[in-house]
Formats: C-alpha cells, structure tokens, sequence
C-alpha cells in the first residue's frame, strides 16, 4: 500500500505542478529550496530548547537542560522534539491542512519533517508512534484527524509501529480553546485511555506521542501519564509546531 502511494505520488510529481507548502511559488519539490534554507537557519532545534517539554529556555535557564517549570513540576513525558515555532512558516500551511481540509499539505509537512528531523531522530528506538486522537466533534467536521495524517506520512525506524487504534478518547469534553491553564490541566483529565486490546502491549516501552500542535502541553502531559498507568516506561513527544511560552 505504501509502496502503491510512493508510485503514485512520484508519478503525480513528474506530470502535476506542485507549489511550495509555504511561499506557493509553483515549481517541482513541495518545499522550494529557498524556503528549506530559511526553514533550516530558524528551526526550534537550533535553539537552547528544554529536553523534557520543547520550550526555548531563558537566559537564566540555559545551562541546565530543562526549564524552570519542566525543574519544579516534571512533566509525565520524557522529552520533547518540535520542528518549528508555532508563529513560524509552517503555521499557514497547518491551517490549509486542519481549516481548510487540504490533505495534500499533510505529505508537505511530513516531507518538510522528514527533510528537516529524520536525519537526528532515525536512531531513536521506539516501541509505537501514537497520533494524538481528535474529539468526535472536530473528527466529524474535519474528516481526518491532523496528527495522524502527518504521523503516517514520517519517516522512522521500522521498527517503531504506527497505530492510530491503541491511544483512544473519551467523546465527552468540552472544547479546550478559552479554557485557562489550570483549567486546561484540568478538563483534559480522564479523556484519553487505552485500547483494553492494547494494554498489555505496552509494559516497559518506549512511545512516541505525534501531534501537530503543542501549546501548553496539558493533552501531551495527560497522554503521557495515561500511557505510563498502562506500563510505558518512557514517552517521548514528537510535535510538528510549538507554541512559544506564555507571557
Ligand atoms: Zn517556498
Ligand atoms: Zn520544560
């Protein structure tokens, strides 16, 4: 199936014009060479980010590798590899992909991860790659769910098993958009949960969680402490676009 969807997307590149993802200058790659190159100068990865949750540390917290809050309140998850800031060039992109139902940004975005993360997360050893699950809500309006779309299309080791069925979500929260932090923390608590299937699938591995977005980081935190109840013994986040710190 993958190897058909390769094909045809090789053949589609040859007789379609594409266009750049984040300029739309139409030409042959789906991220022109010009962007790659300002993509490559600005991504979070070439910042002083904190290990455990992907944010970029302050003066007064680089030298240690976490930031303060990640220091006095651990996270559940492990660590945190973000391709790019939110307020960067790939936010529009994400839109046409989330608002505007355009699947194709989905292999733009992957190819843009793969181009610009692959090569330092290849080695990473993983059990499973779990895309974060949508509400029924946004699933039913979108008709995909982002994270997953994006998940299937990355490069990974083989060995690592993507599977959009073992981390699922209760349909009963309300929405997390105006909510404030603390009240995030806690309307997010008790929504996720895993497949009984599953369960005992994942004693003492290692779990990439994949979403699109990461804001305050309550639904990864929340995943994360889900998955470590069921036997995870490390959960890893892997996050297209972070969010900058609140001020
Ligand atoms: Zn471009
Ligand atoms: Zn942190």
């Amino acid at each position: 199936m993958r190897l058909l969807e390769n094909i045809f997307q090789a053949i589609c590149s040859h007789i379609l014009p594409s266009a750049c993802i984040v300029c739309e200058v139409f030409q042959d790659h789906i991220l022109c060479a010009q962007c790659t190159t300002l993509l490559i100068a600005e991504l979070l990865p070439n910042y002083e980010c904190c290990e455990q949750c992907g944010i970029t540390l302050v003066a007064k917290e680089i030298g240690g590798q976490r930031c303060l809050e990640c220091e006095t309140q651990p996270p559940y998850f492990d660590e945190t590899y973000c391709l790019d800031r939110y307020e960067g060039r790939l936010q529009s992109a994400l839109h046409q992909l989330k608002y505007q139902g355009r699947l194709s940004y989905a292999h733009g975005l992957a190819s843009a991860w793969n181009q610009l993360m692959t090569e330092s997360l290849i080695n990473l050893q993983a059990s499973y790659l779990l895309p974060v699950p949508l509400s029924q809500k946004k699933l039913c309006a979108r008709g995909f769910n982002q994270a997953w779309e994006l998940a299937r299309r990355i490069r990974c080791a083989r060995s690592i098993h993507k599977n959009p069925y073992i981390l699922l979500r209760h349909h009963h929260t309300q929405h997390q958009a105006n909510e404030n932090r603390v009240n995030r923390y806690k309307a997010i608590q008790g929504v996720f949960y895993i497949n009984p299937q599953y369960r005992r699938h994942l004693e003492s591995t290692t779990v990439i969680v994949f979403d699109d977005v990461m804001t305050s980081g309550a639904t990864l935190n929340e995943i994360a402490r889900v998955l470590k109840d069921n036997g995870a013994s490390r959960v890893i986040n892997w996050v297209l676009l972070r969010t900058l710190r609140p001020t």
